[in-house]
């Protein structure tokens, strides 16, 4: 089976991952992880490649210093906005 994969997402979940780990000051659960990450996809242009379950693909490939840096300002630019307004409710966590 092949499908398509954004390898945006592999990116901006390694990079979320690097921050939050630093930021003891924004919450990690769950629900704002991925308010964190569904934010900085919107963001960013994908990176659509063809792969098939479970094949391990070259990740750094697309990447550069550059690039990864404007990775790091749209993931920052996100957390912020989740730390100024979570929408992680008690039920949820
Ligand atoms: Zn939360």
């Amino acid at each position: 089976m092949i499908k398509l994969h954004n390898l945006m997402e592999d990116e901006v979940e390694y990079i979320i991952d690097k921050l939050l780990k630093k930021r003891k000051d924004v919450c990690s659960c769950e629900k704002c992880r991925l308010d964190i990450e569904a934010i900085s996809l919107n963001n960013l242009p994908p990176k659509y490649v063809v792969t098939k379950m479970g094949e391990i693909y070259e990740r750094l490939d697309i990447m550069n210093f550059q690039f990864e840096a404007d990775l790091v300002k749209e993931v920052e630019k996100a957390i912020q906005i989740v730390k100024d307004s979570p929408h992680h409710t008690d039920m949820e966590r």
